[in-house]
């Protein structure tokens, strides 16, 4: 091909139409690589996810449980290491075989032979060994995956009040760290036990074989120190992989928060208090690594000792017995070789130990994140909530977040389909959590929360939340395009849909601004946007899910007089024509609700319209005056 290709002649531009590549100018050599590439390329099936809020009936994750759909595997895994350990441990005897019958004797054919089936056997371990590492290794992907997803899909699922109380560090730890236990236990850790399991049957029953009574004193000499050892260093162990795990979790949850807030960390000054406190979390994380370390340091060279002290008794004890005739000189090599293939499983089998300890730790963290129950669960006949008017009613709703504290007492609230409703009250009244309560965050421990006279509680959640939206006080955006972000309800809308939705609430001007339209992106939280901005792209999210019910915590960032008035005309566009439950700071935007009720105290004390309420001459008439001398 001449240079013609690689500047894009006709040739290669027909070459790029074939295969269907948007630019032209890919040469023609290069089209097959890339098609050698594609065809090597998994190919990913679109994928069906099964998620239901219900809690899945899986049985609790317990080694023996997670492992026991995948037996079958596991087998065949254990049928290779057989296969494995028995050409591993064949040396030492071929060995004895050699000088026994070959050097003693003079005999190099015998040697010769002997030699071959030494380097025959070396192959099949090789191969063997192989095969089982790619076997176990694709397992431990499989189970690592499906325990992924397991773990994430309940995530999910769980209520509110959850992630309050659980930082969020600690749960990406039970992602990371933990996983990965599990991931080195499967991958590595159970099959290689039950090599060095094996192994150490084999080697028994080969010393007996060889001479059962320098079998018996071998194991005199190694059994009882190696296990001593091994129960004190498993008691420490043990100790200390809880700690570890612990600590890694706060390190996390440490550093994650950090990073969240790092803008409130800048603005007073806390970098330098942040880098105190991080050093003593990462410092418990080392100490308690540090005691594990010394566990170690005493364990290793120790069992080692016993290795070769055993070797120089051994050699002693069998050279003496080779002298007297009664051994073999291969015999005795044979003896010696093996005692140090019988302590490496040993002290493995103890590693490998440590490595199950980590594992049994994860598992028990994760089991306890998995048996959580969703506080907000979906009835087991829940049925979906039809199309609504969007008539919310609240009966004598009662609510604590735990149950000593009662934020909310006997509230009640009627609200008629297209009605809007603005709360306003002192700051921790309850107003939030009146709005989390029709949205069913959480369930009210008393009275009835009502959507067109359905029980909240016995509608499935999803078709629920499908008919609500909610526009949060601080919005959340996504890092992502706007478009994104926008059709974030809606991820099927159309372009032309989500313009229509951002010219709605008055964001024209910012497209404008940006380089790529709907598509720009935008950087994680929206942190390259102003406040108005991102509280005007909630809206265009909330205005495009077009949901009947809407629920709106308004911003109470002081945002100048134009967003303002920008915010408050976006909200005249997303209201009009839905039930909605605004939560006022402001009383210019209270004002333009058709009612409103004040809360205070977790209590409805006063509700009407603006005229109402002002003639009343109650709270919200305070409220009303003040703002009213300040105006003017
Ligand atoms: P506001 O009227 O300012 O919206 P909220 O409804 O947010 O007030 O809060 C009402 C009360 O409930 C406050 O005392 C607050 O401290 C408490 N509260 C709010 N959220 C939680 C939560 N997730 N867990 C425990 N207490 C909470």
């Amino acid at each position: 091909m001449g240079w013609g290709g690689y500047f894009g002649g006709p040739q290669s531009q027909n070459a790029a139409r074939d295969a269907g590549l948007p630019h032209a100018g890919v040469p023609g050599d290069l089209r097959t690589h890339v098609e050698e590439v594609l065809r090597k390329e998994p190919e990913y099936p679109p994928v069906e996810v099964d998620f239901s809020h219900r809690q899945p009936s899986d049985p609790p994750l317990t080694l023996r449980s997670f492992l026991w759909p995948y037996r079958v595997q596991l087998g065949v895994a254990l049928l290779l290491v057989v296969v494995e350990s028995a050409m591993m441990q064949s040396g030492p005897l071929l060995a004895k075989e050699g000088i026994d019958r070959g050097v003693s004797s003079g005999n190099l054919r015998i040697l010769l032979v002997v030699a071959a089936v030494f380097l025959g056997t070396v192959a099949a371990h090789a191969l063997s060994s192989s095969l089982r590492i790619r076997y176990t290794g694709k397992l431990g992907e499989r189970l690592m995956y499906a325990l992924r997803l397991r773990v994430f899909s309940h995530y999910q699922r769980l209520s509110l009040n959850f992630f309050t109380q659980e930082k969020a560090g600690v749960l990406m730890t039970r992602m990371t760290s933990d996983i990965e236990a599990l991931t080195v236990l499967f991958q590595e850790g159970l099959v290689n036990f039950a090599v060095q399991g094996l192994a150490l049957l084999v080697i028994t029953a080969v010393l007996f074989y060889l001479d059962p009574l320098l079998a018996v004193l071998t194991l005199v000499m190694v059994v009882p120190g190696t296990f001593v050892l091994s129960i004190w260093f498993r008691k420490v162990s043990d100790r200390y992989y809880g700690l570890v795990r612990d600590r890694i979790a706060e390190v996390l949850a440490d550093l994650q928060e950090s990073l969240a807030g790092i803008r409130v960390i800048t603005a007073h000054n806390r970098r330098r208090h942040n880098v105190v406190h991080h050093t003593n979390v990462v410092g418990r994380h080392k100490d308690a690594n540090l005691a594990g370390v010394r566990a170690a340091s005493i364990y290793a060279p120790t069992t080692e000792a016993i290795v070769i002290i055993g070797q120089a008794i051994l050699l002693f004890i069998g050279g003496t017995m080779v002298i007297n005739g009664s051994l073999t000189a291969g015999e005795l090599t044979a003896f010696v070789l093996y005692l140090t293939f019988f302590f490496a499983p040993i002290q493995q089998m103890v590693q490998l130990y440590n490595g199950y300890q980590q594992g049994q730790a994860s598992a028990k963290k994760l089991r306890e994140v998995l048996s959580t129950e969703p506080s907000v669960s979906e009835a087991p006949d829940a049925v979906d909530l039809p199309p609504i008017e969007g008539e919310i009613t609240l009966e004598g709703v009662s609510f604590g977040y735990d149950d000593d504290t009662p934020v909310l007492h006997d509230v009640s609230l009627r609200l008629a389909p297209g009605e809007s409703l603005a709360v306003v009250g002192p700051t921790g009244a309850g107003k939030s959590t009146v709005a989390k309560l029709i949205v069913r965050f959480y369930d009210p421990q008393q009275g009835t929360v009502r959507i067109d006279g359905h029980d909240l509680r016995t509608v499935t959640l999803a078709s629920l939340r499908r008919q609500l939206g909610v526009v949060p006080q601080e919005p959340f955006l996504f890092y992502g395009s706007i478009r994104d972000n926008v059709a974030f309800a809606r991820p099927d809308a159309s372009v032309a849909e989500v313009l229509e939705a951002c010219r709605a609430v008055g964001l024209t001007e910012l497209l404008e601004r940006l380089p790529d339209d709907v598509n720009s992106q935008i950087h994680e939280r929206g942190a390259s946007l102003s406040a108005g901005e991102r509280q005007l792209l909630a809206l265009a999210r909330a205005f495009l899910a077009r949901p009947r019910v809407l629920v709106l915590d308004e911003a109470t960032s002081n945002l100048d007089l134009r967003s303002e008035s920008k915010i408050e005309a976006a909200l005249d566009v997303v209201l009009e024509g839905r039930t909605a439950i605004v939560i006022a700071h402001r009383l210019a935007t209270a004002m333009r609700a058709d009612r409103i009720a004040v809360v205070e105290d977790g209590r409805i004390t006063e509700i009407g319209t603006h005229d109402e309420l002002v003639a009343l001459g109650g709270h919200y008439a305070d409220m009303y005056a003040t703002w009213m001398a300040h105006a003017n």
